[in-house]
């Protein structure tokens, strides 16, 4: 086996694999470096597909315990075996992972299984054997962010990695963050019957996000038994036996405890670059330990990218892949190119959240006039013969071009809804562009026509 390569990519997650794939169609010669067994990073064996997974079965079971019954159809003896939905995650994690064992071998990329240690800066050592490569990406991405005072044991204080694994239901499950994972994890849990208190530091959930769709996310979760405890900063834990006790400050600095039989840390990720020896190589992270880069994914030192959740930014493995498959075309001698501005944002919860572009808040910051557009699911033909009315599009534009300046949807099936509007993003379309565009006739899209059409005050729909 050659022991030389134009490149090697340390890291088979969205952001590496892309990359190796890209590398190699542009006909370069491509090693992949992975720790685990299975590729995929932690999108598909710990994160995007694993959550999926239990969210779909989990909102089955809901449906039919909640929903069937609007539609006359009538269910007894309903049960959950949980270790079924855990196995058939499993087995969905297996195929995706195996397929893209499959790419890698099709395109003819070098696959090293060990933990990368970088010996200079072109030179890695993987398994007690040297590689070397003209350029390497780092693709090595994160880790669950640890919360002080609450270390995680695995068993009782636990990461997202954990929450997928457990095959009991929790009676009483405690999250701290009201960030996506918190939400998603919260809520296949809670669906299925488990009492979730979700405590948040901020003073909302989906920090960051629309306000109107914070709100409707807060409302829904609600409405699912989901208790919100805003405005607190969970200080430290105590495992007795089989319950976790939980203490907390509130912003009067009052101390308040918690207590449930499992703990769920979700604050965040951080980058991840343990045992990887990048003094080595001469790399520089800032101050949070992520790897600096310039606008082509490059290091401080030549040769040497870096992209994905190690970077950090969105940690969205759709980011990380545009950036692997960028920093590919860069190192080939091609502009590599990625629109921050149209990567899209999805909470995977009941309603679906998707976003892109700027909230109305930022456009406010940036001093940019604007006008908005927003159309409610209930009045969508669609949403009412399906039974999925809670939510809305808005759609955001620039006052005097009526350029499309973002696009926030709650609401059913949003996650496959705003791929239309990064596209209009994307190529700069303006709302009427959107609006004039023939929707289907009855889909849930229509509410993005609407919303578009509102933003002229066109709407046909809404009064
Ligand atoms: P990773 O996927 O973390 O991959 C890095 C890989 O590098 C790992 O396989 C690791 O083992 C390997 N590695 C690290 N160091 C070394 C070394 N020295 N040598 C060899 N190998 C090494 N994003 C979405 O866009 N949509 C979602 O729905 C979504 N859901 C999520 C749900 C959960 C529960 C979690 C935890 C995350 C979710 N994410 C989601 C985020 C997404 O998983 C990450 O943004 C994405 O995986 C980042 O890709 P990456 O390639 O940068 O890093």
């Amino acid at each position: 086996m050659s022991k030389s390569f134009d490149v090697i990519v340390i890291g088979a997650g969205p952001g590496g694999y892309p990359a190796a794939i890209r590398a190699r169609q542009l006909g370069l010669s491509v090693a992949i470096v992975e720790k685990y067994k299975t590729l995929g990073g932690t999108c598909l064996n710990v994160g995007c597909i694993p959550s999926k997974a239990l969210l779909k079965s989990t909102e089955h079971y809901h449906a039919a315990s909640a929903e069937f019954s609007h539609h006359g159809i009538e269910v007894s003896g309903l049960k959950m075996n949980i270790e079924k939905m855990i196995e058939r995650k499993r087995q969905v994690v297996d195929q995706i992972t195996g397929g893209v064992g499959m790419l890698i071998e099709g395109n003819k990329i070098t696959r090293l299984e060990g933990h990368a240690k970088f010996v200079s800066k072109n030179q890695v050592e993987v398994a007690g054997e040297l590689y070397e490569a003209k350029n390497i990406i780092i693709a090595t991405g994160s880790k669950p962010a640890p919360l002080r005072g609450v270390d995680f044991d695995k068993k009782r204080i636990i990461s997202s990695t954990e929450a997928l694994e457990l095959t009991k239901l929790p009676k009483e499950l405690i999250v701290v963050g009201a960030g996506v994972i918190g939400l998603e994890m919260g809520s296949v849990w809670a669906r299925l019957g488990s009492k979730v208190t979700i405590i948040e530091y901020g003073k909302t959930c989906l920090p960051g996000m629309d306000k109107h769709v914070q709100r409707q996310m807060q409302k829904s979760m609600k409405e699912l038994g989901v208790e919100f405890v805003f405005d607190t900063g969970v200080t430290g834990a105590e495992v007795k036996g089989e319950r976790v006790h939980l203490s907390a400050k509130n912003s009067k600095d009052e101390v308040v405890n918690f207590e449930g039989d499992y703990c769920l840390v979700a604050i965040g990720r951080r980058p991840y670059t343990d045992g990887l020896n990048i003094e080595a190589a001469g790399v520089e992270l800032d101050e949070r330990g992520f790897v600096k880069i310039d606008s082509h994914w490059k290091t401080n030192v030549d040769g040497i990218y870096a992209v994905g959740d190690v970077v950090g930014g969105a940690m969205l493995a759709h980011k990380a892949e545009e950036e692997g498959v960028a920093a590919a075309e860069v190192i080939a001698g091609k502009p590599g190119h990625v629109n921050y501005n149209a990567i899209p944002g999805v909470v995977y919860t009941w309603p679906e959240v998707a976003v892109v572009g700027k909230t109305e808040e930022q456009l406010k910051e940036e001093g940019v006039p604007f006008v908005t557009g927003k159309f409610n699911y209930g009045a969508n033909g669609r949403a009412v013969a399906t039974g999925e009315t809670t939510g809305f599009a808005k759609v955001i534009a620039h006052k005097e071009t009526d350029e499309l300046l973002g696009a926030h949807i709650i609401g059913a099936n949003a996650s496959e809804m705003i791929g239309e509007l990064v596209v209009a993003l994307e190529y700069r379309a303006a709302s009427e562009d959107v609006g004039i565009s023939s929707h289907a006739h009855p889909t849930l899209s229509e509410c993005i026509k609407e919303a578009a059409l509102a933003c002229t005050k066109r709407a046909i729909h809404s009064l």
